[in-house]
C-alpha cells in the first residue's frame, strides 16, 4: 500500500513539529519533505491536522472490553475479587469476540500498538491477525493454586510463545501476572522463559497498599527489592502500575533499566492512593511509558484521556505546573515504548515503521499552528478527534471506516456476551 500524507502538522522526534509531505510505501516510511510529488493508492490531506507517530498502549486486558461497567465503583480488593470469578467462565469465543471489540477501539483512537495481559492469549492474537494491529501479548502467569486457567499457565505460556513466535504483528511474551497472585518459583521461571527466548516479560507492581504490606510481612522486604533479590529485575521487564515505590526502589527500577507504565484512569477509578513517582524515576533511569489498562478499569482505551491525566496530576499534587510539559508527554506514548519493545518505530523519519495517527476534526476549530500542535494535541484533544491510523503502512481506520470489520455486527455479539455475564453477576 502506498500513502501519501499531505500538508500535516508533523510531530518530529526534536519535538520542532513541521509541516511536512509523508509519503509511505510498504509498510515503511519512505519519505519525508516539503512538496512530495507521487502517484499513491491513499492521498489523505492533513492541512490543519497533526501527524504523530502512533500511540503505543503499554498495558491492557483486551479481552475485557465487553466486560466494561460490570465492576465500576469497586474497591480493588473486591474488584479483583469479582473479575477472577467472572475470568473462571469465559470462553475461547468470549476472549476473541471481547478482544476484536477492544481493538477496534484502540484503532479507533489511534493505538498503533499495545500490549496485553491475560489468558487465552492465542484468541488475542486471532484477533490482532485478522484487524491488522501490531501486538505484544503477554500469556498470564498465575500461581498454579490460583489460576482459572485450564492447565498449568506456565506450561500454556511457553507453548504461546513457541506458536506465535517470529510472526509479523505479534511477539508473544511471559507475564507473570503480581507478587500476590505469582509465588517465587513462578516468578523465577517466568523471567527463566522470557530470558530463554529473549523477550520482554511484565507485570503489575506495587499497584496497591495491601501489595506492600502483604510482601514485606511475609518476606520483610518491599515489592522491588524483593523481585531484585530473585534476579528477576532487568531492562526488558515491563512493570505496570508502580505506585508505592520508596525512593531506594526507585533507584533499584532505574538502575535494571525497568520500563514502568503509569495508569492514571485505573489507577483512580479504583481508588489505589497515592500517586506515581514519576519525575524521580525518569530521573533516576527508568523507561517511562503510559497505559489504559482494561475497559473493565478504566472503561476506555483512550490513551490521549491517559497521557492528559499523566501530566495534569503531576502539576496538580506536586503544585508545579512547569513540570511534564506535552514534548515529554508524546514520548512516554510515542518514542519511549520502542527502547523495550525494539523495533524502528515510534518516531516520523525515513526508515521508520509506518506507525501513524492523524489527530484532525474537532481541533480544527482552534487555530492550530506548528508552535502549539504538541499542546493541542495532549490538553485539547481525545480519542475522538483521531481520524486515521495507520499500522505497518496499513490504513486500519480512516473517518469512521475500519477495513475488513463490520464494526455493527461486532457490537451486537459482544451485547449477547455482555447480557450473559450481566446475569452472572447478578445471579
Ligand atoms: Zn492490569
Amino acid at each position: 500500500m502506498q500513502i501519501l500524507l499531505k500538508d500535516g502538522i508533523l510531530l518530529t522526534e526534536d519535538h520542532s513539529p513541521k509541516k511536512m509531505d509523508l509519503f509511505i510505501d510498504g509498510n515503511l516510511i519512505s519519505q519525508i519533505s516539503d512538496k512530495i510529488r507521487v502517484e499513491a493508492e491513499y492521498v489523505i490531506n492533513c492541512n490543519n491536522k497533526i501527524v504523530s507517530p502512533g500511540f503505543v498502549n503499554m498495558h491492557t486486558h483486551v479481552a475485557m472490553s465487553n466486560m466494561r461497567t460490570l465492576f465500576d465503583d469497586m474497591q480493588f480488593s473486591r474488584f479483583l475479587e469479582t473479575g477472577f470469578k467472572l475470568d473462571s467462565v469465559r470462553t475461547d469465543e468470549e476472549v476473541y469476540y471481547g478482544s476484536k471489540l477492544g481493538i477496534a477501539e484502540m484503532l479507533r483512537k489511534g493505538t498503533t500498538t499495545f500490549l496485553d495481559m491475560y489468558y487465552s492469549e492465542n484468541m488475542v492474537a486471532k484477533a490482532v491477525q485478522e484487524l491488522g494491529i501490531r501486538a505484544y501479548l503477554g500469556w498470564s502467569i498465575v500461581n498454579k493454586n490460583q489460576t482459572t486457567q485450564k492447565g498449568e499457565p506456565l506450561k500454556n505460556a511457553e507453548q504461546f510463545i513457541s506458536e506465535f513466535r517470529g510472526k509479523d504483528l505479534i511477539t508473544p511474551l511471559p507475564a507473570p501476572h503480581g507478587i500476590y497472585s505469582c509465588d517465587r518459583d513462578d516468578l523465577i521461571a517466568a523471567k527463566e522463559l522470557a530470558d530463554r527466548y529473549d523477550l520482554p516479560y511484565t507485570i503489575h507492581l506495587s499497584e496497591n497498599r495491601r501489595e506492600v504490606y502483604d510482601i514485606v510481612k511475609k518476606e520483610k522486604k518491599r515489592p522491588v527489592e524483593y523481585l531484585d533479590g530473585l534476579g528477576f529485575l532487568s531492562n526488558r521487564l515491563i512493570a505496570s502500575h508502580t505506585i508505592y515505590v520508596t525512593l531506594n526502589e526507585i533507584k533499584i527500577l532505574g538502575k535494571k533499566g525497568v520500563t514502568v507504565v503509569n495508569n492514571p484512569v485505573s489507577n483512580m477509578k479504583l481508588a489505589n492512593g497515592n500517586f506515581v513517582p514519576a519525575l524521580e524515576m525518569i530521573q533516576h533511569g527508568a523507561n517511562f511509558t503510559l497505559g489504559t489498562d482494561s475497559a473493565a478499569t478504566s472503561n476506555s482505551l483512550d490513551m490521549l484521556e491517559n497521557a492528559k491525566l499523566s501530566s495534569l496530576l503531576q502539576k496538580n499534587y506536586r503544585e508545579e505546573g512547569q513540570i511534564l510539559p506535552p514534548s515529554q508527554v508524546i514520548d512516554f506514548m510515542t518514542k519511549n515504548p520502542w527502547k523495550v519493545l525494539g523495533k524502528n518505530s515510534g518516531i516520523l523519519k525515513e526508515g521508520a515503521l509506518a506507525d501513524i495517527t492523524v489527530i484532525g476534526e474537532s481541533i480544527s476549530q482552534i487555530p492550530l499552528r506548528k508552535e502549539n500542535a504538541e499542546n493541542i494535541l495532549i490538553y485539547s484533544s481525545n480519542g475522538n478527534d483521531v481520524e486515521q491510523t495507520i499500522v505497518n503502512g496499513k490504513l486500519l481506520y480512516s473517518q469512521g471506516n475500519y477495513y475488513g470489520l463490520n464494526i455493527e455486527e461486532l457490537r451486537e455479539k459482544n451485547k449477547e456476551i455482555f447480557n450473559h455475564y450481566s446475569s452472572l453477576m447478578n445471579s
